[in-house]
């Protein structure tokens, strides 16, 4: 029977981890935090459930959807207008702009362009058109748009127009929780990995207070901080660049209670450099809450966020929402950032000019190392979905490697 350690309890690491030992693998799982799910991470607010990290359910989730059927979790219908983010006020734009500039998108951008900037500029939009384009690409992928590579505007994230999302009812984490139920005390928490010493033969994976020997690993940590595993000899040939070359966008969220529930809604500010929305809840009805998010470092350093304080956000979210009955005391809201959490120091993979996504070099092994997480997961990277399917891809590779 093949020993596999996995380290990393996140989307990825436990659908390796369900894959392996369906297939007959001893596992076991180590991970840092005292919870699973990673940067899923659901929590109970204001009487609802609110996503800290991984919210949307897109089209084309299929592993997701299907691992949800398998454990008996319904996905719910959000409601919420995702590709459709209108700008109000000063920067509200015609309707049949917005219609037109979606089409100008769905039609091909210049795939020549230096970034997806320039190739929003040639499009010839209007102005307050094309700062909108600009803004929702940057807050979307938490990176700058001048730094990002022309193909985001053809990804999930970053689509535009109408179409159905979805969430785990009660909550996305449910499924991490539901795997890491049925892996039972193969997961071991509040285990950060230390030291990995390999040969081509096995590992050995030490943590604070343990040591496990195993045939494989399944490296399902961010890459952003596996600079804090000592790998001994340490990690190096192209997968190893291009682990080293991954970067990771930044992206922030606020909760703000609703005194009344309203119906769904997505309404964007431009010049704060945020989209605001509101959504349905358990049973379809209005969800009590609104969430704010913004993207891009310097996004969330002039909103105040970087720094704890939700202050200043929610003082420019009542602005922008006028239209809501909010709860506006900031001990009532919730801010939910990434930078400064330490098991990922940001908030998921953006294929930036600056580090691309060496796709390819992501998936290869070193040995008996083999790595995972969504930043390996090509065109579905950065997505709850991405880190699915890169847990089984990495699982079937240990398994096919004799
Ligand atoms: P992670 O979830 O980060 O899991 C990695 C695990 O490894 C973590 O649990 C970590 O604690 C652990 N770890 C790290 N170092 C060690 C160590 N040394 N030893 C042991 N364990 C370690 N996706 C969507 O599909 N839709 C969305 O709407 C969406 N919105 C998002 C909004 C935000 C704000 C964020 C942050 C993310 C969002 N995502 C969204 C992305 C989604 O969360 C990720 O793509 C996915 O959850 C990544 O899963 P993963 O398993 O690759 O990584």
């Amino acid at each position: 029977m093949k020993r596999v350690v996995v380290i990393g309890a996140g989307y990825a690491g436990l659908a390796a981890a369900d894959r392996l030992r369906s297939e007959g693998a001893e596992v076991t799982v180590l991970e840092a935090r005292d919870r699973v799910g990673g940067r899923v991470w659901s929590v109970p607010f204001a009487g609802g459930v609110i996503e800290r990290g991984a919210e949307f359910i897109l089209p084309g989730y299929e592993v997701m959807e299907g691992l949800a059927e398998r454990f008996g979790i319904p996905v719910a219908v959000k409601g919420t207008p995702y590709g459709r983010r209108v700008p109000v006020g000063d920067e509200a734009v015609p309707e049949g702009d917005l219609e037109a500039a979606f089409e100008r998108i769905g039609a091909g951008v210049d795939p020549g362009a230096a970034s997806a900037a320039d190739a929003i500029d040639a499009l010839g939009l209007e102005p307050g058109l094309s700062a909108l384009i600009r803004t929702r690409v940057g807050i979307s992928n938490g990176h700058p748009a001048d730094d990002l590579e022309v193909s985001v505007l053809d990804e999930g994230a970053s689509t535009f127009g109408d179409f159905d999302n979805f969430t785990l009812e009660g909550g996305n984490q449910r499924l991490a929780d539901a795997i890491a139920g049925d892996l039972g005390d193969s997961v071991r928490l509040a285990s950060p990995v230390r030291r990995v010493r390999w040969t081509e033969n096995g590992v050995m994976i030490a943590t604070a207070d343990s040591e496990a020997r195993a045939d494989a690993a399944v490296v399902a940590a961010p890459a952003s901080v596996l600079d804090r595993i000592d790998f001994d000899p340490p990690l190096e040939g192209p997968t190893a660049e291009a682990l080293a070359g991954v970067a990771y966008g930044h992206n922030a969220k606020l909760f703000v209670p609703m005194r009344s529930p309203a119906s769904p809604s997505a309404i964007m500010s431009i010049a704060g450099h945020f989209w605001s929305y509101t959504q349905t809840g358990a049973g379809g009805e209005p969800a009590p809450f609104l969430v704010g998010y913004t993207g891009t470092m310097p996004a969330i350093e002039a909103l105040g966020a970087s720094d704890g304080d939700p202050g200043r956000w929610i003082t420019e979210l009542a602005e922008l929402r006028d239209d809501l009955d909010l709860e506006t005391a900031p001990e009532a809201a919730l801010l939910s950032t990434w930078h400064d959490d330490p098991w990922v120091r940001g908030s998921y993979s953006a294929r930036s000019i600056s580090s691309p996504l060496r796709d390819d070099d992501l998936v290869r092994p070193i040995g008996p190392l083999h790595f995972c997480g969504e930043h390996t997961a090509g065109e579905w990277h950065g997505l709850m979905e991405g880190a699915l399917r890169s847990g089984i891809r990495a699982a079937d590779q240990v398994l096919g490697a004799g």
